[in-house]
């Protein structure tokens, strides 16, 4: 049971009132839990079955915009509604909310009850139906990185954004004393995760002053993804009720490393490690090579779902420990792509290209394809490299603009006949709709350097 309640301890929990309100959420295509608060007595009474939200969620942007282009929905079609579909496997309580529990749905058409294709819940299972279907499971972790600051979300916002103060003063990369002095914070993170029944590992400092990592155990794909969207969110939410915020921008500062999400990827047949072979250099079976050479060949195609925003990109620069190549390396972190447990049951890949603002479905999804391609076409690793990645010219570059990933993205035959040019056509238009905002806005950069010298 991914979740830590079941229906009828929902209902026990509502009928002994320690539970008054029940969160209908489903991820949209940032990320974001978005939905509802029910009653929790409406909840077990009837909504449990479906409730309903409207369309134009699964093709807006951060600031919740109409964009056109959407074949999906629009004005003209007059934004209509999706089912929310509660996935009973997924109630959990959510201590950091009084009285409060949580289910995640899927989102199904209104008319057909068919599965939305373009909802990152369905991408993601979609592709594990893939896997499935050749006898194997997939096991991820995604690690959560983000700052913290002194002010809360309300002041930073009311201040323009100016002014922000990390939490810590220095680098606090595996510091006990510096991260003790920010466990106000942090632990309510752990504790209540965990008691959300989330495996929370630990909580470290990071790299950077202010910088966070909330590391969760492996688990099956789809529940990496909820644990990935419900870690977020609960690290937003118990910032807040402390005053603070936490940011997963990736790039808040020019001058500061940015945020990552590394994603550990494994698969396995049978409860066995399928990545694992005992006789073979650095424990990998052929199994793993092939799905290695696929996730490194097809990185360019899947950028903009490690990747979605301009800012994304203001992140991969040479020196700061965020990637800049699509190659495979043994524990180097200058490469886009990391073997991590070699010669262990452990043996997995870490992808080390994506942001903090990845959206964890769209970013598996997209991964899990690429090393299904690997498999199916048998495709050949090549040999690892070693020393400064940055510096190597022959390594092929992965997308360093937003732009370029969108084309990289519209022109997958890869991803079309793995996805469905339907989904491909949706998230590609949300590409372009986010560099078109940012091509209209005038930003304090070009004030400042052209106002008096221009
Ligand atoms: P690090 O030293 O980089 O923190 P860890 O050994 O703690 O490395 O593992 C990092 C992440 O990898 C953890 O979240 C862990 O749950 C995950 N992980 C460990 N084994 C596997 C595996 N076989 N498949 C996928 N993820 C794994």
């Amino acid at each position: 049971m991914p979740g830590n309640l079941t229906f009828d301890d929902l209902k026990s929990h509502v009928e002994d009132g320690s539970i008054d309100t029940v969160l209908t959420c489903f991820v949209d295509m940032q990320g974001r839990l978005m939905g509802k608060r029910f009653h929790a007595v409406n909840f077990i009474q009837s909504s449990f079955r479906e409730t309903h939200c409207c369309n134009y969620l699964l093709a807006t942007d951060l600031e919740m915009a109409t964009p056109d282009g959407y074949a999906s929905t629009s004005w003209e079609k007059g934004y209509g509604d999706y089912v929310m579909a509660p996935d009973l496997s997924t109630i959990r309580l959510t201590p950091w909310l009084e009285g409060t529990a949580m289910v995640l749905c899927d989102i199904l058409d209104h008319h057909t009850h068919a599965p939305v294709p373009h909802d990152p819940r369905a991408m993601l299972k979609k592709q594990i139906a893939r896997l499935e279907a050749l006898g194997l499971d997939a096991m991820m972790a995604t690690e959560l990185e983000f700052f913290l600051f002194e002010k809360s979300f309300d002041e930073i916002r009311k201040g323009g954004f100016r002014d922000l103060a990390p939490i810590s003063g220095y680098n606090e990369d595996y510091h006990i004393l510096q991260t003790t002095k920010e466990e106000e914070v942090m632990r309510p993170i752990r504790n209540h995760l965990f008691a959300a029944g989330l495996p929370i590992e630990n909580s470290k400092g990071e790299a950077e002053t202010g910088q966070e990592e909330l590391n969760i155990r492996y688990a099956y794909a789809l529940d990496c993804a909820d644990h990935h969207s419900i870690a977020k969110h609960a690290i937003k939410e118990i910032a807040w009720a402390h005053g603070r915020a936490a940011t997963f921008l990736p790039k808040w500062h020019r001058d500061k490393v940015g945020s990552s999400s590394h994603v550990h990827q494994s698969l396995w047949k049978d409860g066995e490690p399928a990545f694992y072979d005992a006789e073979a250099d650095l424990g990998m079976s052929d199994l793993m090579k092939h799905y290695m050479a696929g996730l490194i060949a097809y990185a360019p195609d899947y950028t903009f779902f490690l990747a979605p925003y301009i800012n994304s990109y203001k992140r991969f620069a040479k020196g700061t420990f965020a990637p800049t190549k699509t190659v495979w390396s043994v524990d180097n972190r200058t490469a886009g792509f990391r073997l991590c447990g070699e010669a262990t049951r452990g043996v997995r890949v870490e992808c080390r290209i994506g942001g903090s603002d990845l959206n964890p479905y769209l970013a598996q999804a997209a991964m899990l394809a690429a090393g299904i391609k690997g498999i199916e076409d048998k495709m050949e690793l090549a040999p690892p490299t070693r020393g400064d990645v940055y510096e190597d010219a022959k390594a092929a570059d992965i997308p360093q603009t937003l732009r370029a990933a969108t084309e990289a993205l519209r022109n997958s035959t890869f991803l079309r006949d793995a996805m469905g040019d339907d989904v491909i056509d949706h998230y590609t238009r949300c590409a372009e709709w986010e560099q078109e905002e940012f091509d209209r806005v005038v930003t304090d950069w070009e004030i400042a350097r052209g106002f008096e010298r221009a």
